[in-house]
């Protein structure tokens, strides 16, 4: 197996035309002829996950999040994300991206978090302007049910003791909006179409004033757990499509907030 097989089958599955204009998705560092027997998966690349790859002679990356993301001009070790970069190239491992590919992929994270949720019937909340799927999704529950047992649902599939919410947790609740990571932009959209809330990691103060003032209720998980879970899935579908490379969910790749 090489760099190239693997990257091959994500973007089967992430395909990169789905990702966002301003992204910067698919193989950003590596050899894509190079041997690959171990893959970790994460959502980001950090001083402490890139440490672990290295001490567990991983071959390749796969990070939802991208590094680089930025254009580079110079690549030293002043900056961390340079010395991280440095330390993994040095090491011969690759990194691969998908992010809004995976975000809006046909199996993809928005997909999942819907069908986490129950949600029936799910469609894309903002569809490309090619008519390719498109970004977020919303669905209805089979029956409306309290935002309370929205929330209990999503800390449920999440595995969260605590999620961010506006609107009172009686307040019914039938039609749903999910778009994974920090998409309060999607408030506007998720509100057009009629939806009594929308999912998503995290906002801005004024978003959330906004969605109170405006009767859609946010449900609020944190950026790390609306998409982590799906880092994992990602890994087990690599596990299973390649018997021969050992893959793992990095244990090191944590929520850099946590409650005081
Ligand atoms: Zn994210």
């Amino acid at each position: 197996m090489n760099v190239e097989s693997i990257a091959e089958f994500i973007e089967k599955i992430a395909p990169s035309t789905l990702a966002e204009s301003w992204d910067n998705v698919g193989l950003l560092v590596g050899d894509r002829q190079a041997d690959v027997a171990r893959v970790m998966a994460c959502l980001t690349i950090t001083p402490a996950s890139a440490r672990e790859a290295i001490d567990q002679r991983a071959d390749l990356i796969v990070t939802h999040h991208p590094l680089p993301f930025r254009p580079l001009k110079r690549l030293t070790s002043s900056t961390s994300e340079g010395g991280v970069l440095l330390a993994l190239i040095a090491a011969r491992i690759a990194i691969y991206s998908p992010h809004t590919a995976f975000d809006s992929a046909a199996e993809g994270i928005n997909q999942r978090l819907a069908e986490g949720l129950d949600l029936q019937d799910v469609r894309v909340l903002v569809p490309a302007a090619d008519g390719v799927l498109g970004s977020g999704r919303w669905g209805k529950l089979a029956c409306a049910v309290p935002l309370a047992e929205v929330v209990a649902r999503l800390k449920h599939f999440l595995n969260v003791s605590a999620v961010q919410i506006t609107g009172a947790l009686d307040r019914p609740v039938h039609v749903i909006a999910v778009a994974c990571g920090s998409a309060g932009e999607f408030l506007t959209p998720a509100r057009a179409l009629g939806c009594d809330c929308l999912v998503t990691g995290e906002v801005r103060f004024h978003t959330a004033l906004e969605a109170l003032a405006t009767d859609v209720s946010l449900v609020l998980p944190g950026h790390f757990a609306s998409e982590r879970f799906a880092v994992e899935a990602l890994a087990a579908v690599l596990a299973r499509q390649f018997p021969s490379v050992h893959v793992w969910a990095s244990r090191e790749d944590r929520d850099p907030l946590r409650w005081g």
